[in-house]
């Protein structure tokens, strides 16, 4: 046979089902629906109606479909509440596509689950995470047929912590095991995200398989630009939580990456959470008044776009052909062939 094969078809998981990495569409790679205290929550079920809550939810990402968000990545993962009942239910009522990560979220430690047993703990014992997490990814999670498509462990600790060792082995292994891209929420002001890249790569994950998660937040050029060197992906994930960074910081900085030579390795997203009980709704207004899904779209992505090297076709790649690669579980291309004529720029 002379014809060429028709290229691959690759499927991405959805709470809904497998959707053609095609069909995703613009993508928005981390966000939440619910961030739950899951104890709080099972001892106090006064403190939020779960109907109303997915009510809220899909009115939100009505929200976002009318902006054009075709699929979301809700990266809550156990330590933050995923409770994959609620995610189905909004999943049901909305046409956005949601995919699902798996991991850990313990930015002060193993959780007590697996503190006291594994390789190097009290009671020595192989590692019990990795299975947990690996079975979330290849065969469903809880008792749904939902599979997690991304893996993540949060690391605040400068420089990494014993904690952090440990899971970027087991998130490593789950990467090695399952393929799916390995993302790490890190301290992006003190900046441990070198760190934490050098860490997985000892691991034998390469950077273009590993997201720095919130890195966009700091505001050191140098830092980035480092950072960027290493082929990793820069999650400037957090446009809204004006806390923690101005829109326009992210901007100057993100557009200085593209003109780097770099755009194939950004990430735009909005961290936000339809409930997050970490605060009452109206402290979480107070604080945060732009953090919604679709803050990029109104005030972000039209400066964005006044910044000499942005384009239209730089959005696109930001919000499509980004996230669908990451999901598609490609790595990203390394940087090396930008240095001389991008430097110059
Ligand atoms: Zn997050």
């Amino acid at each position: 046979m002379t014809q060429a094969d028709p290229p691959e078809r690759v499927l991405v998981p959805t709470v809904r089902g497998p959707v053609d990495a095609a069909d995703l569409g613009v993508t928005l790679p981390h966000e939440h629906l619910f961030v739950l205290s899951a104890e709080f929550q099972s001892n106090y079920p006064h403190l939020w109606d779960r109907e109303a809550g997915v009510r809220a939810a899909v009115r939100q990402l009505s929200a976002a479909y009318d902006a054009g968000v075709r699929t979301l990545v809700d990266m809550t993962v156990l330590g933050q509440g995923r409770d994959i009942g609620l995610v189905g239910a909004v999943a049901e009522r909305t046409p956005i596509n949601i995919v699902v990560a798996t991991g850990i979220y313990s930015v002060d430690g193993i959780p007590l689950f697996a503190r006291f047993r594994g390789p190097g703990c009290a009671v020595e014992a192989e590692e019990p995470l990795i299975d947990l997490l690996t079975r979330d990814v290849t065969t469903g999670i809880g008792d749904t047929a939902v599979r997690a498509g991304l893996v993540k462990f949060a690391c605040e600790s400068v420089p990494p912590d014993a904690a952090a060792h440990r899971m970027a082995a087991v998130t490593a292994e789950v990467h090695r095991r399952t393929g799916v891209p390995v993302v790490v929420h890190c301290d992006p002001f003190e900046g441990n995200g070198l760190a934490l890249v050098r860490l997985l790569e000892r691991e034998g994950v390469a950077p273009g398989s590993v997201v720095i998660a919130h890195a966009g937040d700091g505001g050191d050029l140098g830092r980035l630009r480092a950072l960027a060197e290493t082929g990793c992906l820069l999650g400037y994930d957090r446009y809204g939580m004006t806390p923690f960074a101005s829109d326009a910081q992210r901007n100057a900085t993100l557009a200085e990456l593209v003109r780097a030579g770099h755009v194939a390795q950004l990430l735009v997203s909005q961290d936000h959470a339809a409930h997050i009980d970490y605060l009452t709704p109206e402290q979480k207004a107070h604080t945060y008044p732009d953090w919604t899904y679709v803050h990029l779209f109104t005030k972000v992505l039209p400066r964005l776009l006044r910044e000499p090297g942005i384009d239209e076709a730089t959005v696109h790649t930001l919000l499509v052909d980004n996230p669908r690669r990451l999901l598609s579980r490609v790595p990203a291309p390394h940087p090396e062939a930008h240095s001389e004529e991008a430097h110059a720029i």
